[in-house]
């Protein structure tokens, strides 16, 4: 059961809605998978206590050209929809663009005389953590259920994520609950982040901003025919326009996390508010019965 936490926009409250879910899922003893999916920006890993157990290499090809070989025909440049072969035919020239470059092969596969070879580059890391905290290993040893969480990490200066968080993914696996902590926005990396997952819950925020990216991001789950379902951060600031939106759309209110400045403040030094308050540990178990309810 994949269920990804995601938001048209950054900043609502995606990894405070994981982290907290995460929780109150692993201290009932399930096993759970925490995947961060938020690949340019990391943090789920540091809101825990966690033993770093592994981390692989995440590469992607790049075509080299011999220029010797080349006869610079062209075909390649032809081939590559994404504009990252430069050729000038007269002058000789011909170079891949490696920041453009997807690694989709077509280049190699087009070329006829031999030109092109591979080399890897690394875009990034994807790490596996156990938790060490005695809570959640208590949990973990009764039941001989596993707490995992997956960090993707990209590289500084590699442009695109997108194959750090298909590697994070992966490593996450399909065991028990996973939980991705999708990257904001509503580009490439949240589309490829919710296509992987059974159920998707979106987290907004009751303003003019939290309501259009709400609607931006519910238009790519019905595209897409993901259900989903949406918690309301920092309910009680702004207005109600995006309620009028969720009754209007037939969009199911999971759970309304008040705008407290309590919360804010356990949130800003790094802990996790169900393991603080009590009121809001029985919210987010309430809300991961929901949403494993769904999934069924
Ligand atoms: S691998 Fe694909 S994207 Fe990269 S240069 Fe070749 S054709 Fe273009
Ligand atoms: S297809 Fe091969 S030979 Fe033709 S321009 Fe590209 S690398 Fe050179």
């Amino acid at each position: 059961m994949i269920v990804a936490i995601a938001s048209g926009k950054g900043g609502t409250g995606k990894t405070f809605v994981s982290t907290n879910l995460f929780y109150v899922l692993a201290k009932k003893g399930k096993n759970v998978t925490l995947a961060d999916c938020d690949a340019e920006e990391p943090n789920s890993v540091a809101f825990f206590d966690c033993v770093k157990l592994s981390a692989k290499d995440v590469v992607q090809k790049i075509p080299v050209i011999d220029q010797n070989a080349c006869t610079y025909c062209g075909k390649c440049e032809e081939y590559c929809t994404y504009n990252a072969i430069f050729l000038l035919k007269e002058r000789r020239i011909i170079r891949v663009m490696e920041d453009l470059c997807h690694d989709c092969g077509a280049c190699s596969y087009a070329c006829n005389f031999g030109a092109i070879t591979e080399k890897d580059i690394s875009l990034g890391e994807v790490a596996r953590y156990k938790l060490s905290s005695e809570l959640l290993s208590g949990a973990d040893s009764s039941t001989g259920t596993c707490s995992v969480l997956i960090e993707g990490r990209l590289r500084v200066g590699a442009y695109t994520p997108v194959p750090v968080i298909k590697a994070a993914i992966r490593e996450a696996g399909i065991e028990g609950i996973v939980i991705l902590d999708s990257p904001p926005g509503t580009s490439c990396p949240f589309i490829h982040t919710v296509s992987s997952a059974d159920y998707v819950v979106l987290v907004t925020e009751p303003t003019p901003f939290g309501l259009n990216d709400l609607k931006i991001s519910v238009a790519i789950l019905r595209q897409l025919k993901k259900p989903f379902s949406v918690i309301v951060n920092r309910g009680g600031l702004g207005n109600r326009e995006v309620y009028d939106y969720l009754t209007t759309e037939n969009i199911r209110l999971i759970l309304e996390i008040p705008f407290d400045r309590e919360i804010a403040r356990i949130y800003s030094e790094g802990g996790i508010v169900a393991e603080k308050r009590e009121d809001l540990e029985k919210k987010f178990e309430k809300m991961a019965e929901l949403i494993l309810n769904q999934c069924k």
